[in-house]
């Protein structure tokens, strides 16, 4: 008789290696989740903490959670509205949340029990990522090339790793996660780490096979896939060896001063170290001079002398990026999901405006960046962007007035 164990389905957890490691730094964090955001409740959670037994929770609960705008959705029934900068009214003196010191962290809201991971549970997948606008994450991912290799675990049918399972995962609307899927996201890894191609070439190869998943809502042969994606590699590395420099540098220019630098821009600001990083990278760029081919000259000169020599030290850190963008979006390897481009467009954007502001603020500072100097641009721009939608939907929709496909100017915008 066959053992009643070995016919349970095997189920897959994917993660990559940093998050083994991550664990909230707390009181030592210097960009603290808990100030600057609008943190939504469950009403169970307004509930519990409006009726607490401990005074201090109660009072504090009564005077700082509003009603949610949408309050008539389960998880938003609430809200504790935080301005730019204002603490988290539960942060105690020492800067521990006090819901958690004096309730226990079954106590703790959806969100603040799971940020920064995102965790998605498909019928026989699970993904345990991250997002990079918590700088602890952001540090451990950029700290070394392994760090971002997949980890992948064959368990018994939803045996969540320890340390996980306390967390909530959001279960995925749509289960056309498949076998073929984890391989092609194992196939879009290795494409990240082929050192025979350029970052400009593993995006442009990455919308076009993003392409063909779109297509292939009828199912998708894997071996073909593979063999049909090794010609697209070596024409898009010939694609971007002949994109001249000086004319990408000027359109990256121009698109960020239309979009981020110019103070009448429309991306409007709201975050005090987004303005920060934009005015560093102004006086970086000798953008104030309003001498265009100054600034584009200062823009090279910042990018050979000091970029591209942190590159040749660290030179895995744009796909770590992309590869923690990937494993937190993981539809976008279902067959036929139509907003799997969007998905992929957007991390792409993110990336080159990442990249920008990196080099500019390297600029400002004249000294050749540190890991840590990219730690915090990452987790400002991530923070600035996931805030508001709108943000990088007004940057994608630049793009798509020059280029319907976007392929073209993301590869410009990424050179
Ligand atoms: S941003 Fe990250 S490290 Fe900082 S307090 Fe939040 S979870 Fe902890």
């Amino acid at each position: 008789m066959d053992n009643p164990v070995s016919q349970k389905p095997l189920f897959q957890t994917w993660s990559l290696n940093y998050m083994e490691e991550f664990k909230c730094i707390g009181s030592e964090c210097e960009d603290s989740c808990c100030v600057g955001w609008t943190i939504p409740l469950n009403k169970q959670v307004v509930k519990k903490y409006k009726g607490s037994g401990d005074p201090e929770i109660r009072e504090k609960a009564k005077n700082s959670i509003k009603k949610g705008k949408s309050f008539n959705r389960p998880d938003q029934f609430g809200v504790i509205p935080l301005a730019d900068g204002e603490p988290c009214p539960f942060l105690d003196g020492c800067g521990l949340c006090s819901i958690q010191t004096k309730l226990g962290e079954d106590a703790l809201s959806k969100t603040c029990n799971t940020f920064p991971r995102k965790l998605l549970a498909f019928p026989n997948n699970e993904f345990i990522a991250a997002t990079l606008a918590c700088p602890e994450t952001a540090r451990l991912c950029l700290s070394s090339k392994s760090a971002a290799d997949l980890n992948v675990r064959h368990l018994p049918r939803a045996e969540t790793p320890v340390g996980h399972a306390k967390y909530h995962f959001l279960v995925a609307k749509d289960s056309n996660f498949t076998d073929t899927s984890g391989q092609i996201l194992q196939a879009f890894f290795n494409l990240i780490d082929d050192e025979s191609i350029d970052l400009v070439a593993k995006s442009a190869c990455l919308s076009l096979f993003v392409e063909e998943l779109v297509k292939s809502d009828q199912g998708l042969d894997f071996i073909d896939f593979l063999r049909s994606t090794k010609p697209i590699k070596g024409l898009a590395q010939q694609v971007s060896g002949a994109i001249p420099e000086a004319q990408a540098a000027l359109l990256q220019y121009q698109f960020m001063k239309k979009l981020l630098l110019d103070p009448n821009h429309p991306i409007e600001l709201g975050k005090s170290k987004m303005l920060s990083l934009i005015y560093e990278s102004c006086r970086g760029l000798k953008y104030y001079d309003k001498d265009l081919a100054q600034s584009v000259g200062t823009f090279l000169a910042a990018k050979k002398d000091l970029y591209e020599p942190f590159l040749s030290k660290h030179p895995y850190v744009w796909g770590n990026i992309l590869k923690n963008d990937l494993i937190s979006n993981p539809e976008i390897m279902a067959l036929g999901n139509s907003e799997s481009r969007e998905v992929l467009e957007a991390a792409i954007s993110r990336l080159s405006i990442i990249k920008f502001l990196f080099i500019a603020q390297a600029g400002y500072k004249g000294t050749r960046p540190r890991l840590e100097d990219l730690v915090r641009v990452v987790t400002v721009v991530r923070r600035f962007l996931d805030h508001s939608s709108q943000r990088l939907e007004k940057f994608r929709g630049a793009i798509r007035e020059i280029d319907q496909s976007s392929t073209v100017v993301n590869a410009l915008l990424l050179l």
